[in-house]
């Protein structure tokens, strides 16, 4: 109080009040982040005696249609055909089922995003990622970013060739469309094991639990089951009758009734313990999930999640947490930003770099002619490396891709679309976009080399929204239009982006507010443009107002 800081016994202070008293009373602290704290959590002794087989975790991703919530449904009711499950099944996220006496877990949100959302979260859960193509379909864009976002996880892929029951089913043909996109099949010689199924007349799902079971062998999971339980939390919800429910699941230690648990900054005593049956269950081992009543509230899906000694102390780690992600107003990631001018920096501090990138552009070609001259880039003090390319605009799976990988995102003449922007903002990534691919190579090859000159750099300063089109027969094209954010000046660069794809670059021509010339238009008030030498806008185009600065680099 003397500092001026009106602080109750319980109130957490500020980290600078906080030294200042340490300085004050001689004592030696360390001010960690939440971040950190997670990250040093006590790793449960790795005793190799107490370490016991436990069973793999599954994700199911593929293109939409194909066939994974189908093949979902159909191998959790293998279980229901051995009759050794009762109850209805419901869906909590995840549910086990038993092949030869070996347990099998499937995560049942089905879908990439999914899965690399939790990878940004930092939540390492998938052990075997199926990819779902359909055997009269073949390998369509989705198919693609679900390999790419399993090999940028590192987490080996099986592939279940589906709706093999189908007329015009090929699963020759899908086995050589995926062999060109790198997934060689085992039995042509290739690394990747193969099932053909059809989720609807269910064959092929014993042979695909099979080779479940021998990759999981080769993977060797093990866990210590012996220790308090720790894992992540898969999916929560507030049910306005039993509160928050929350599934968890158990990567490390056995979770039980009664364990005091934390995560993130919720915590609870733990009620009652559910599978997917809706069985009670005493307690779950590693690989299990289990429906968990008791939470305070509803932690986020991916959030970890750890048992400790008893209930104060659960909360008095929620309570510190909460306050502390209040205090630094903590972007989650905001201490990971990669950018491209850090590269050749961290490469310098830590050697050999990596340098991970998703390249979207308009037209296949420009994707692929970037691709291969960035192999050519030099790459001895930084290594460049294509996580995923794809046509089209910039999407959420592409922003979270690079999320959980590090990595940037380069678009030609493509823009984000729906909440990519917003969404690479909170998770700080960066997206740098490009009219012309040698710009684009001379930046990669400058920073790769830490050459990365003072240049122009572009700002967006307005977006503009065009709700309606006149024509008048002096002016040309007049697109009535909203400010949605920033402003827009009279002769200020733009570009017209029309569905995630820029269709024209140039200037504003006039601005008019009421019939009036106007030189600068705000956010949130209308107006009518026109863009010089241009005429073709429509209704639903949106204008990206920029300015171009120069950026001092800094180089060290
Ligand atoms: P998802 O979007 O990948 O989850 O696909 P769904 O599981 O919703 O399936 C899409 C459609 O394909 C549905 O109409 C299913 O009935 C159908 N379908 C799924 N698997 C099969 C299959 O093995 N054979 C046939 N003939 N149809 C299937």
């Amino acid at each position: 109080m003397g500092l001026g800081e009106m602080a109750t016994l319980t109130q957490t202070l500020s980290d600078e009040t906080i030294e200042l008293l340490a300085d004050e009373f001689e004592r030696k602290i360390e001010i960690v982040s939440v971040a950190e704290e997670e990250e040093a959590e006590p790793e449960v002794a790795a005793d190799e005696a107490e370490l016991a087989e436990r069973p793999p975790v599954v994700t199911i991703m593929g293109h939409v249609d194909h066939g994974k919530t189908s093949l979902l449904d159909a191998i959790r009711e293998t279980e229901v055909a051995a009759g050794e499950a009762g109850g209805i099944t419901q869906h909590i996220g995840a549910y086990q089922v038993n092949r030869d006496g070996k347990l099998i877990t499937f995560l049942d949100t089905p879908g990439h995003q999914a899965f690399t959302a939790m990878r940004a979260r930092g939540a390492k859960v998938t052990d075997i990622a199926i990819i779902v193509v359909a055997a009269d379909d073949g390998v369509k864009p989705q198919t693609q970013e679900a390999v790419d976002h399993a090999k940028a996880a590192g987490v080996p892929v099986l592939v279940a060739v589906n709706k093999v029951d189908k007329e015009g089913a090929d699963p020759t043909r899908t086995r050589t469309e995926m062999t060109n996109i790198g997934l060689q099949p085992v039995e042509w010689g290739g690394e990747t094991e193969y099932v053909d199924v059809s989720a609807k007349t269910k064959t092929g799902l014993d042979d695909l639990l099979e080779t479940i079971n021998v990759m999981a062998e080769v993977e060797e999971l093990r866990a210590n089951p012996n220790a308090d339980a720790s894992g992540v939390v898969i999916e929560s919800k507030l049910d306005p009758g039993r509160g928050p429910v929350v599934t968890l699941l158990v990567q490390r230690g056995t979770l039980k009734v009664g364990d005091a648990v934390v995560s993130g900054s919720h915590w609870g005593k733990v009620r009652a313990l559910h599978d997917h049956t809706g069985a009670k269950l005493k307690k779950a081992v590693p690989g299990q999930p289990a429906e968990v009543l008791g939470f305070d509230g509803v932690p986020e899906a991916g959030e970890p999640f750890r048992a400790v000694e008893n209930d104060r102390r659960a909360r008095q780690l929620a309570t510190e947490r909460a306050q502390r992600l209040k205090s630094e107003s903590l972007a989650r990631r905001s201490g990971r930003k990669v950018s491209l001018e850090d590269v050749f920096r961290r490469a310098q501090e830590e050697d050999a770099q990596e340098l991970n990138l998703v390249l979207k552009g308009d037209v296949a070609g420009s994707v692929e002619a970037v691709e291969d001259q960035i192999a050519k880039l030099p790459q001895s003090e930084v290594h460049a490396n294509v996580l995923h390319r794809g046509v089209g605009g910039i999407n959420e799976s592409d922003v979270m891709l690079a999320a959980a990988s590090d990595a940037i995102i380069i678009g030609f003449n493509v823009r984000p679309v729906g909440e990519a922007r917003q969404l690479a903002e909170r998770e700080g990534v960066e997206i740098r976009t490009y009219s012309v691919i040698y710009h684009a190579l001379d930046e990669l090859r400058a920073a790769m080399q830490g050459l990365l000159a003072p240049e122009e750099v572009e700002h967006q300063v307005g977006e503009v929204e065009v709700r309606q089109t006149f024509r008048a027969s002096r002016i040309g094209t007049i697109a009535g239009s909203y400010v949605r954010d920033g402003r827009v000046r009279r002769g200020d660069p733009v570009r017209l982006v029309r569905d995630g794809t820029v269709v024209h670059e140039g200037r504003i021509g006039t601005l008019r507010r009421f019939n009036e010339d106007a030189r600068e238009v705000a956010a949130g008030y209308e107006c009518g443009i026109t863009l010089e030498n241009y005429q073709d806008v429509k209704e639903g185009d949106v204008l990206e107002v920029y300015e171009t600065r120069q950026v001092e680099r800094e180089l060290s």
